[in-house]
């Protein structure tokens, strides 16, 4: 940190509780991501993600919003998670 930069204008939420997506697949994996902690930005991203997989060939099993941490989406697995423990849950503080 050679300098202090001015606050962008949505600052990563470091410990604080935000919003994310989590995308489940058939075989029992799924994606985490798109920390925000603004709920609305939370919804329209799902939308978003709704739009793209409806065109493809591949779907995922279910997409939606959970209530997470933002370091749990920070530090989640890009690929094929199964962790049970994992935000799924729309309300806030159910992580086991
Ligand atoms: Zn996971």
């Amino acid at each position: 940190m050679a300098t202090r930069a001015p606050t962008p204008a949505s600052p990563p939420v470091e410990g604080g509780w935000g919003y994310a997506i989590r995308r489940v697949w058939r075989n029992g994996s799924h994606d985490l991501f798109g920390s925000t902690t603004d709920r609305h930005q939370a919804d329209r991203a799902l939308a978003r993600d709704h739009r793209f997989w409806r065109s493809g060939p591949v779907r995922p099993a279910a997409v939606y919003v959970v209530a997470t941490p933002a370091c749990a989406v920070i530090t989640h697995p890009v690929d094929g998670c199964r962790n049970s423990s994992c935000p799924d849950s729309s309300q806030r503080g159910e992580v086991r």
